[in-house]
This record gives C-alpha cells, sequence and structure tokens, in this order.
C-alpha cells in the first residue's frame, strides 16, 4: 500500500454467505475494539474464520466504523453519486453471484480511530506508512471483498485516508 489508506474487509463463509465475518462478536471474544495480532476473527455464528497472523501497521485498525455508503456521503454534503465501500461490496458480490440484502460490518485496517476516556470517538490523521500490510490466515472456505475505501471529504478531525486522495492496496491469497 502507498500510506494512510483505509481497508473496508469483508468475509464470508464460500458455503453459506448467511455467515459473515462480524467485528462485533470478535470484540467479546477478544475483549478488544480493535484486532491485534495473533488474535482469531469469529463470524455472527461465533465461529472462528481468520486468524490476525501479521500486523505491519502498527496495530493502526478499526472495528467500530460503518463502511461508507451514498448516504454518508450525502450526509457530509456531498450531491450526486460517490463511490463507497457498501457500493464496491455489492458489485464484489454480484461478480461471485450473490445480490446481498445486508452490508455486514467491515473491519477497517489502516482506519485510525481512537476513543478517549468520555467515550468520544474520533479519527486523527492516518499515520499508516507506505508499504504496511496485514495478513491473514483463513480457517474455512471464504469470500472476502476489500475495498479501499474512496472517503476524500475533508472534513474537519475526520481524515480516514491521506489527504493526497484514495489510493490503491495490493491484495495476495497464498495457499
Ligand atoms: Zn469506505
Amino acid at each position: 500500500m502507498k500510506g494512510a489508506q483505509a481497508a473496508d474487509f469483508f468475509a464470508y463463509n464460500a458455503e453459506t454467505i448467511s455467515e459473515w465475518l462480524s467485528p462485533m462478536h470478535t470484540w467479546v471474544l477478544n475483549r478488544s475494539v480493535k484486532p491485534r495480532e495473533g488474535q482469531s476473527l469469529i463470524s455472527r455464528f461465533r465461529r472462528p474464520m481468520l486468524t490476525f497472523t501479521e500486523d505491519g501497521a502498527g496495530g493502526v485498525h478499526d472495528m467500530m466504523l460503518a463502511a461508507c455508503d451514498q448516504f454518508r456521503y450525502e450526509q457530509y454534503g456531498h450531491e450526486g453519486h460517490h463511490p463507497s465501500c457498501a457500493e464496491n461490496l455489492h458489485i464484489a458480490m454480484r461478480r461471485e453471484g450473490y445480490e446481498i440484502d445486508v452490508v455486514p460490518q467491515p473491519i477497517n485496517f489502516f482506519t485510525n480511530t481512537f476513543i478517549d476516556a468520555d467515550s468520544a470517538l474520533s479519527s486523527p490523521p492516518n499515520p499508516v506508512l507506505p508499504g504496511a500490510y496485514v495478513e491473514l490466515e483463513a480457517l474455512m472456505d471464504l469470500i472476502c471483498v476489500v475495498s479501499s475505501c474512496p472517503f476524500d471529504l475533508a472534513i474537519p478531525d475526520w481524515l480516514i485516508n491521506s489527504e493526497g486522495g484514495v489510493t490503491e492496496l495490493i491484495v495476495e491469497v497464498k495457499d
């Protein structure tokens, strides 16, 4: 990656896509609202789907922000169509033959969120460096979708991606 680029990550059981990766269930298992190296990532049926085997991004990840969608961009004042992670997921799943009804909560790798002592949520400037990576091991046959988040609006204190714009991500699948 080129740095400071959020990656919305979704995973489905390839045999039944009604079973998807669930950050909320994973919070409880690991007692953490952020994914950490070595942790198990589970489905909404609480079955292990992946292991977070290597974190090459210094822990800068999020499991709380819903995927961006057209309506979020409109709430921010954008007029007209805007690409979004929700749309990217719909298109990717359509290519696999599935028309999905629900956009699951993603794991937002390379996304800098912070919760203060009063539980206020902020997204300080994204510090993820070029070349950062994460490595995951699949524990069942999965359909995985990665969306390079197209968030590019100038919102004060909400810098999801680099100020320089949205960049591509590289996905490698190993046996
Ligand atoms: Zn997004």
